[in-house]
């Protein structure tokens, strides 16, 4: 596959183009857009043999070499397949109209570590020989505890993770470069944004990064994204015999990378008739989904914070698409604005329908999906919501929605460790290439 820039002409000449390898180390191109898929590759020959006994690293194994044609072959797929995915999407038929599909199995607890996974796989082998990489990640959340997972196993490639003020946990100190491992925490007495900055000036210092063979495993690496395509499918396969009418996945979506890996799905030849881009209050693209224009309003914090966004990091992305086909997209994806009153009342109505238990951002996409269920011409459609977190990171808040106190998993708590960086550096380049030069 070769990807080409949002910002480049319709049809970029070879030169233009990147191949998957150097859009994955390169993670940006140079002209300040982001990396698309520039040829639409066709995958509906292996919806022939797969069905509902496929396994996940099976579908994995034989969708990658087409997709990564050139620097995947189904011998090097198979070991990235194996090597990416201990766990693995699961999907639950709930009625005639919604099924679930949990994404949160991973270390982490949420939908990233599918993206994470498959990208520190590929790097492993990318890299294979090619002597000691560096991956630079600007992390909140819990999204430090999924990196640190999924690179600690790693040959040949050490993480570094910087993070705003405030602690970083669930993180293994046994993995940290000082004990030994290839995990290097740095907290920067600053914002996210002072972390991104300094990720994307390392990145543009070119001496300091060739040295060190950085690139950045941020969210808008293709090597992210385009993984996130595989639950789809295998969500598609398992189902498929169940269908008697339109298929829709209803996604919760902050900065749209989800949405966006469906899309693709559905371009690369996976059949289906819509998604819902359900938003929480901050309703950031529902104008410019329906035809208007994007104009950012103010930031609302809400109860399901990973969807508190106002400017999508994948706008452009979307954007694309939107440019190459309006009319097509806009029966495509229907938005939706879920608030903190109907995403507690959802929590509580799938816990006494489905006896299930949902995260609040998973709620968004369910109560979104409800909403569209009860239109007249919607009639026969099944819904498949992904649900995105482990709900018992959440349990305060389902405790205030149904009453219930749910049970928390061993590793779901560990992600609450708080732990110590190797260093604490002011907000500028010099402390932060200084703490890695010292490392090696
Ligand atoms: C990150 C995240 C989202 C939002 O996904 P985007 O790809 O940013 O739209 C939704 N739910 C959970 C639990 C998340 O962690």
């Amino acid at each position: 596959m070769w990807f080409r820039s949002t910002n480049s002409k319709e049809s970029p000449s070879q030169e233009q183009l990147a191949s998957f390898r150097d859009a994955v180390l390169g993670c940006l191109p140079a002209d300040g857009g982001l990396y698309v898929p520039d040829k639409v590759i066709d995958i509906r020959e292996f919806f022939l043999y797969m069905d509902e006994e496929t396994t996940f690293p099976e579908l994995v194994a034989a969708v990658t070499p087409t997709l990564l044609e050139g620097d995947f072959n189904s011998a090097s797929a198979s070991v990235v397949a194996e090597s990416a995915f201990s766990f693995a999407p699961e999907l639950i038929q709930l009625d005639s109209d919604f099924s679930i599909l949990n994404l949160y199995n991973g270390p982490a607890g949420s939908y990233k570590d599918f993206g994470i996974a498959f990208l520190s796989a590929v790097l492993e082998e990318l890299r294979k020989n090619a002597g000691y990489s560096l991956v630079l990640a600007a992390v909140r959340g819990d999204t430090g505890a999924s990196i640190a997972h999924a690179f600690s196993r790693r040959k040949g490639i050490g993480a570094v993770l910087i993070y705003p003020s405030g602690p970083i946990r669930g993180l293994d100190p046994a993995t940290f470069v000082p004990n030994g491992g290839n995990i290097i925490p740095i907290q920067v007495k600053g914002t996210f944004d002072d972390c991104q900055r300094l990720v994307n000036e390392t990145i543009s210092d070119r001496k300091f990064s060739a040295r060190y063979s950085i690139t950045s495993a941020n969210a808008i690496n293709p090597g992210r994204l385009l993984p996130q395509t595989f639950y789809y499918l295998y969500a598609f396969i398992k189902i498929r015999k169940q269908l008697s009418g339109s298929l829709v996945f209803s996604i919760p979506c902050g900065n749209f990378g989800n949405l966006m890996a469906g899309l693709y799905a559905w371009k690369f030849g996976m059949p289906v008739n819509g998604f819902i881009a359900a938003m929480n209050s901050n309703n950031s693209l529902g104008n410019f989904i329906r035809g208007g224009t994007f104009t950012p309003g103010p930031l609302v914090f809400t109860n399901s914070p990973a969807l508190d966004v106002r400017i999508p990091t994948n706008l452009s992305r979307l954007a694309s698409f939107y440019k190459e086909a309006p009319s097509v997209m806009r029966n495509m994806v229907y938005p939706a604005s879920v608030d903190d009153e109907l995403t507690m009342q959802t929590i509580a109505e799938v816990r006494s329908k489905y006896e299930m238990y949902i995260d609040p951002h998973t709620a968004v996409a369910f109560a979104a999906a409800r909403q569209f269920a009860q239109e007249p011409d919607w009639k026969g459609t099944h819904t498949i919501v992904l649900a995105t977190g482990h709900y018992s990171k959440s349990a305060g808040l389902i405790r205030k929605a149904t009453g219930d106190a749910v049970s928390i998993p061993e590793d779901i708590v560990y992600l609450q460790k708080r732990m110590d960086p190797i260093a604490i550096i002011p907000p500028n380049l010099d402390a932060f290439e200084n703490v890695i030069a010292s490392c090696f």
